[in-house]
């Protein structure tokens, strides 16, 4: 376990202090104190939720199905190879998911697929292990999953899993596997929403799970701490895109899990049209505030800004990358 030095780290942890410091702070008027323990208080109601709600399966072609109700969606892909999942969800639902995945086959749990780094990704990781899935993620992923995160603006440690919650395999760039009769490809993405950010690919099935590169009917989140840009999450929908036949279903990190090209493409164009309504108020010179209250995301509400990143705190995240 290594540490890195605080100062590097004072706006890490996930979504922790970007909510805290340009969300909850100045929509709400409160102190960084306050306004961490909103952000505490967040995380804690994303676990609460995860620990109650039921594990929705929905089954899809070629023996993969998708979970959801516990952080990140969840694919799984069954056979004799054994269960392979991408992502491990909230650790608290680990009952809920046990009982969703046993629905879905009697093999074991054979291995864990990180999409990136994220606590709502990989914060089963260490029960998972425990019950035998070897854990693959990008080099990044098994980084950051090895470090503490010291914020020491909020006075707060964001601690690593178990070491058997760690990665075991890693990869730069690409990774083929054949499991269960399915190619699975992982190929990393430039700085997206991380710089961790991996797609699998189940080609045959002609699935994709994007991770979240692509938060569907959702305005996202952009991690900024560790690699991500808004211009990295526009680039990443457009290689999705250009990969995706009419056919393809794409697996979405948040939001209706089960999604096509074009909702992708409504995304991908939601994203363009806020970055650049965003653009040019910041080249006239408004702050971040002003903007704000200008509303450049009122054409995409609707649609976009009903879940956990809400209208206010997205402008912010894509005024931070223009
Ligand atoms: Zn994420």
């Amino acid at each position: 376990m290594t540490r890195t030095h605080p100062s590097a780290l004072s706006r890490r942890a996930f979504c922790l202090c970007c909510v805290a410091s340009s969300g909850f702070a100045a929509t709400s008027g409160l102190t960084p104190r306050q306004a961490f323990a909103e952000a505490r208080g967040l995380v804690s109601l994303i676990k609460d939720s995860a620990a109650t709600s039921p594990i929705v399966v929905h089954k899809l072609r070629h023996n993969v199905s998708v979970l959801e109700g516990s952080g990140g969606n969840i694919a799984v892909l069954t056979g004799p190879d054994g269960k392979v999942m991408v992502d491990a969800g909230i650790g608290v639902s680990r009952q809920q998911l046990m009982k969703a995945l046993a629905n879905l086959g009697p093999e074991p749990i054979t291995t864990l697929i990180n999409t990136h780094w994220h606590f709502d990704h990989t914060d089963g990781n260490t029960w998972l292990n425990s019950v035998g899935a070897k854990i693959i993620a990008q080099d990044n992923t098994r980084k950051y999953l090895s470090e503490v995160q010291r914020v020491e603006d909020w006075d707060y440690n964001f601690l690593p899993p178990a070491a058997d919650g760690i990665p075991s395999q890693t990869f730069a760039d690409a990774l083929d596997l054949k499991l269960n009769g399915i190619s699975l490809r992982l190929k990393l993405y430039a700085p997206a929403h991380t710089d961790s950010d991996i797609s699998v690919n189940f080609a045959e099935a002609n699935i994709v799970h994007v991770g979240d590169t692509f938060w569907n009917g959702v305005y996202p989140f952009i991690d900024y701490s560790t690699g991500g840009s808004i211009d990295g999450t526009i680039a990443a929908c457009d290689v999705n895109l250009a990969a995706a036949t009419a056919d393809t279903v794409i697996i979405a990190g948040h939001g209706q899990p089960v999604s096509n090209k074009s909702e992708l493409k409504e995304f991908r164009d939601m994203l363009v049209g806020v970055r650049k309504n965003v653009a040019t108020l910041k080249r006239q010179g408004r702050t971040c505030d002003e903007i704000v209250a200008a509303k450049p995301t009122a054409a995409y509400d609707a649609k976009f800004g009903a879940f956990v990143i809400d209208p206010g705190f997205f402008t912010r995240l894509v005024y931070e990358g223009v």
